[in-house]
Parts: C-alpha cells; structure tokens; sequence
C-alpha cells in the first residue's frame, strides 16, 4: 500500500484515525499504519485531539447570551465599521495635524490593506471578514512609519514647489 500521506488520501487516513476505515481495506491500513511512523504520529495525533474535544464541555451560555448577541448584532448593522476606519482612528487624526494629506494617508492604508488581504498562495479563499484582526502591531506600526515618510516627503516636494 502506496503511504496516504503521499498519495494525499488524507481523507482516507483521518477516516482510519476516526476508527471509520474503508472496510474493505481496513486490514490493509491496519497494516500500513503499523509499518508507517508518518501515519502512525498522524493517528495518534488525531486520536489525541478526538479524545480531548469529546472531555471538553462547553460552559452553559448566560440566560441573556441571545439578547446580548442579537443587540450586538444590530449594532453592526447600524454602523457598519470599514476595517480601515478602525486602523485609522487612534492615530490617523494625529498624522493629519502633523500635515500629512489625507489622500495620501488613505493609500498608504489602502496599499497595506491589500498587501495584508492577498492570500497565501496555498490558503482556501476565505470569505471577507475585517481584515484588521489579523494586523500584527508592528505591520500596524509600519504603515504609520510609511505614512509618516509620505508625509514628509509630501512636504519637501511642496517646499521645493515654492521655491521654483
Ligand atoms: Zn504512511
């Protein structure tokens, strides 16, 4: 039997961890698990990870859980936040007092939007979803660094606009 962690019957394999084999090769992969350390690690690591869901119990949710969500919800709905109005507030207005143009701000922002959004290319296509969640601070911090170099870079370009 060809080993299904490179013929890429992972499918297969998770069913065997699950103790659901093929039936009609369970035997054939009893055999092959046994022989395989990958596939072995592999079950093993799954029985591991069925074992503790099936110990974990979710804690009982508060009796005004819905209500709580549902207001939540309608919150949303109400103001819809664009992920880059959330990015900007702490220190976008900031960076505009300090003379940075907001066009250009916004960009920057835009341009780092995109960069943070293109996927892996190994990843799924996952459905959009605020996108600053995932914004480490220093990639956060970075782009103000950025915008801030705009910032003054727009000013010397308009100080030697002046001069001309
Ligand atoms: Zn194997």
């Amino acid at each position: 039997m060809k080993c299904p962690m490179q013929s890429g019957e992972t499918a297969a394999l998770l069913a065997y961890s699950s103790g659901k084999p093929d039936a009609a090769r369970a035997a054939e992969w009893e055999q092959h698990v046994e022989s395989c350390s990958a596939c072995r690690e592999f079950v093993a690591g799954q029985q591991a990870v069925w074992q503790a869901l099936e110990g974990w119990e979710a804690p009982p949710a508060t009796d005004d859980f819905d209500q709580r969500l549902y207001r939540r919800m309608e919150l949303e709905r109400v103001r819809p936040q664009p992920w880059w109005a959330r990015v900007w507030r702490p220190s976008g207005s900031r960076l505009v007092r300090r003379g940075l143009p907001i066009a250009a701000a916004a960009g920057v922002l835009i341009v780092a939007g995109l960069m943070l959004e293109r996927p892996p290319a190994t990843r799924a296509p996952q459905p959009r979803s605020p996108q600053v969640d995932v914004l480490q601070p220093e990639q956060v911090e970075h782009a103000f660094d950025d915008m801030q170099m705009l910032g003054d870079f727009t000013r010397a370009t308009r100080s030697d606009a002046a001069e001309l």
